[in-house]
C-alpha cells in the first residue's frame, strides 16, 4: 500500500507531462521522494528550495539533498579505490534565480530562445534545483562538462557504476528526443539505489521508466478494487 501512496502523485504528474506544453504546466510544489521528474515540460516552482548539505568531497558548488550528498561521497570514494581517479564536483544545487541568470546569459550570447534551449534549461526546468543532480568532473582533467568526459577514466567508471550508489546518467546519447536535453556524460541524478539499478538494467531514460511505473501503479490500483 505504501508503494501505491508513494506513486499516487505520479499519476497526475504523468498526465500533465504528456498533455501539456511548456507554458501550460503548473509548477510543482509538493516535491517528495527521490523519483521526482523535472524536465523542460515539467517544472519546479520558483520558491522551491530543498533541504541542503555540503557533500564532503573535493570540488565546487557541493550542495545537495542530504541523501544525495551521502551517496555522492560513497561514489567518489569508490571511484578512487576502484579506478584510482579523484572525481570532483562542478555544480550541484542551483536556485531558480541562479538558473534564470544562466539562461538569460545564454540567451544573450546565442540570440534566440530556440538556440538557448538547446544548451540550457529554463528556470524551474533544471534538475539542479531539486538538489539531486550533480555535474561531475575529474581532477586535473580538461574534459570537464564536455562530451569527452565520457572517455576519461572517471567518466567511464561513472557510466558503469553510478547506479550502485543510486545515481543515473540522466542525459544519454540517443535519448535526446525523450529527455529534451543533449548528451551530458557528466550529469548524474540521484534516484535511490532501487530505481537506479532498475533504470540501468532496463537501459531506458527516466521518462520511459516512470511511464512504465505509472502503468504498473494503475494496474495495481485496479487489482485492489
Ligand atoms: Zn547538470
Amino acid at each position: 500500500m505504501s508503494y501505491i501512496t508513494q506513486f499516487a502523485s505520479l499519476l497526475c504528474a504523468g498526465t500533465m507531462m504528456l498533455t501539456s506544453s511548456l507554458e501550460a504546466v503548473a509548477p510543482q510544489r509538493d516535491i517528495t521522494g527521490s523519483l521526482f521528474l523535472v524536465s523542460r515540460a515539467y517544472r519546479v516552482s520558483e520558491d522551491y528550495v530543498p533541504p541542503l548539505v555540503q557533500a564532503d568531497v573535493s570540488g565546487s558548488l557541493r550542495s545537495m539533498r542530504p541523501e544525495a550528498a551521502a551517496a555522492l561521497e560513497d561514489m567518489f570514494a569508490a571511484c578512487k579505490e576502484e579506478a584510482g581517479v579523484t572525481l570532483v564536483t562542478v555544480s550541484g544545487y542551483r536556485s531558480y534565480s541562479k538558473q534564470k541568470n544562466i539562461y538569460n546569459n545564454k540567451l544573450k550570447s546565442v540570440g534566440s530562445e530556440e538556440k538557448a534551449d538547446e544548451y540550457v534549461a529554463r528556470p524551474g526546468a533544471s534538475e539542479h534545483q531539486l538538489g539531486m543532480a550533480m555535474d561531475v568532473g575529474q581532477r586535473n582533467s580538461s574534459a570537464g562538462l564536455t562530451s569527452s568526459f565520457a572517455n576519461t577514466r572517471g567518466g567511464e567508471w561513472i557510466a558503469e557504476n553510478c547506479w550502485r550508489f543510486g545515481f543515473i546518467l540522466r542525459y544519454q546519447e540517443g535519448w535526446e528526443d525523450i529527455t529534451g536535453y543533449n548528451y551530458e556524460p557528466w550529469h548524474v541524478r540521484y534516484v535511490g539505489p532501487e530505481h537506479a539499478k532498475a533504470m540501468y538494467e532496463a537501459d531506458v531514460p527516466m521518462e520511459t521508466y516512470m511511464e512504465e511505473l505509472r502503468e504498473q501503479v494503475m494496474i495495481d490500483l485496479l487489482a485492489l478494487k
